[in-house]
């Protein structure tokens, strides 16, 4: 078996110029022409995962299978690779150090001082070399953030080393900005120069330049880059701005960029990337004309990130129906009783999104009453379907107080209450539960006709759940729990089955969408929406 490589993926000049995207192209690239891979983000910041993180900072935290809250690019690996990471996708200063510190408390290091060279970076390359077991061909491990940045200094220098220790087996790519200058119409290559610059100090010799630019460059810049920067021209990658992040594999492969990867290691490609399925993907979406128009209500709506797997989930299914997603977002705590109608009633279907806290929980009440009593298709997802429930309580079923616990504490009617009981069968630590549990469909619902199977796996992220003393007085009044988790009886999905297409998750079946794979639950939601559009007309 040929030896694992590893690839770095590093920024300069500027963040936001789409490490994930460029990771996720390549990472997509190598597959489609066979190759086993595995893609990583290590992130610079202290904390210890994404968890605590406010959507406002990092965008949307992530969840794996395995219940890791990660970072918002890994949403992006699994939407390109359509196969699942796991918490070794994703590792950060905190949990580089809480490792460290946790071995040094146990005496592991035998009285040695514990330094950033070479216990830190020794960890940082264990977390690196164990992203590509068992028998990967390639590790592209990204770096957040952007070189000479404090905090990055000792993932940089793990790059180093492991360029040093294992030279046939280690490439770096250095993803940077080539600005244009409007006034002299000049494309200005000395800020890349520069970061250039700065990862050459730290040692290490980039081996492939890619760089993001609004303009196309002239072949004279590309040979100047790569005079300047010790890189061979074909290894000078353009990356012009795109009008879907899913045209990158396509574009970096017309550049050069796997034949330079597969060049610098000396690999024999045996075909092309085979993209057909992916381009088939891309031709729907660049035909679709007719349009489908979706609300999203969420607290976080000003922050773009927030919600990206619920917005890339909303378009691989539009995509799929061959149509174009039209989205409009609503700040959920500006939404009430007596503005509702004007800000919904244009629209083909609403989804209320998941989220924590109470800002914007009325919002998020009155958006789903909305949709209940005009029949318009409704998604709610997470803090979502529990805004819905606690609606139909108080509206339906005659439970005026009804309140989930973490909203009011107090509340007579808890209707979503912390059930640490069966939370503490499920093996999980009572406070939070997370990655993916068992769902049983029930037979005629319309969960089981949109999967099309009687058992799915889903993703959560949250605390709370519905309180199952109450459910026979919800299924009395019409509602009914489609989803139940098998094991311990939670509710995991609920309907309305005398409505049009009325359906909440507990879990967040957004993470589980990719662009070859679209979710079965945005698939039925967009069909309903499309649907609806029709009968208006
Ligand atoms: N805040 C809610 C809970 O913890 C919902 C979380 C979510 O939307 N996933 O139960």
């Amino acid at each position: 078996m040929r030896k694992t490589k590893y690839i770095f993926i590093t920024g300069g000049v500027s963040s936001s110029l789409g490490k994930g995207i460029t990771a996720s192209s390549l990472g997509k690239l190598l597959q489609a022409r066979g190759f086993k891979v595995s893609l990583q983000k290590l992130d610079p910041y202290v904390n210890v995962n994404s968890g605590m993180l406010n959507p406002y900072e990092q965008g949307e935290c992530f969840v794996t299978e395995d219940g890791y809250e990660a970072d918002l690019d890994l949403g992006h690996y699994e939407r390109f690779l359509d196969s699942p990471t796991n918490r070794n996708s994703n590792v950060t200063t905190g949990r580089i150090y809480q490792t460290v510190i946790q071995k040094e408390r146990k005496g592991d290091y035998l009285g040695k001082t514990v330094q950033v060279v070479p216990h830190i970076t020794e960890e940082i390359k264990r977390c690196v070399k164990q992203a590509g077991s068992p028998d990967c061909d390639f590790v592209i491990t990204e770096v957040g953030g952007t070189v000479g940045d404090i905090e990055s200094h000792p993932f940089v220098e793990s790059i180093r080393q492991l360029k040093w220790e294992l030279p046939d087996e280690c490439l770096c790519i250095h993803l940077t900005y080539v600005p244009y200058l409007a006034a002299s119409k000049e494309l200005k290559t000395k800020p890349m120069q520069h970061s250039v610059k700065v990862l050459l100090e730290s040692g290490i010799q980039p081996d492939i330049l890619i760089l993001r630019t609004e303009h196309k460059l002239p072949k004279e810049l590309k040979r100047k880059v790569a005079l300047f920067c010790n890189v061979m021209e074909s290894s000078v990658i353009e990356a012009l701005d795109l009008p879907t992040s899913y045209e990158a594999p396509i574009r970096l492969h017309e550049e050069g960029l796997d034949s330079a990867v597969l060049k610098r290691f000396g690999i024999e490609a045996s075909h092309e990337p085979d993209l057909t399925a992916w381009s088939a993907f891309l031709q729907r979406m660049k035909r679709a004309t007719e349009v489908v128009r979706i609300g999203l209500v969420g607290k976080y709506v000003e922050s773009p990130e927030a919600y990206r797997s619920i917005v890339e989930a909303l378009v691989h299914a539009a995509t799929y129906h061959d149509c174009r997603l039209e989205l409009s977002l609503y700040q959920a705590d500006q939404m009430e009783e007596g503005n509702v109608a004007r800000k919904l009633e244009e629209l083909d279907a609403v989804l209320v999104a998941p989220g924590f806290g109470q800002r914007g929980e009325n919002g998020k009440i009155v958006a789903a009453k909305y949709a209940r009593l005009r029949n318009l298709p409704f998604l709610g997802i997470g803090l979502g379907m529990q805004c819905a429930v606690v609606e139909f309580a108080r509206d339906v079923v005659g439970f005026f107080e009804a309140e989930s616990k973490e909203m009011n504490p107090q509340t007579e009617y808890p209707i979503f209450d912390l059930m640490v009981e069966e939370k503490s069968n499920l093996g999980t630590d009572g406070t939070m539960r997370l990655g993916a549990y068992d769902c049983q469909l029930k037979e005629g619902s319309l969960a089981h006709r949109m999967y099309g199977v009687d058992l799915v796996r889903e993703r959560h992220r949250h605390r709370y759940e519905f309180n199952n003393k109450y459910k026979a007085d919800f299924e009395k009044a019409g509602m009914v729990f489609s989803g139940i988790n098998p094991q311990s009886g939670l509710v995991e999905m609920v309907e309305l089955p005398h409505l049009k297409w009325f359906v909440g998750t507990q879990f967040h079946p957004e993470f589980k969408s990719t662009v070859l794979h679209p979710h079965p639950l945005f698939m039925g939601f967009i069909e309903a929406a499309l649907k609806n559009r029709q009968e208006k007309k």
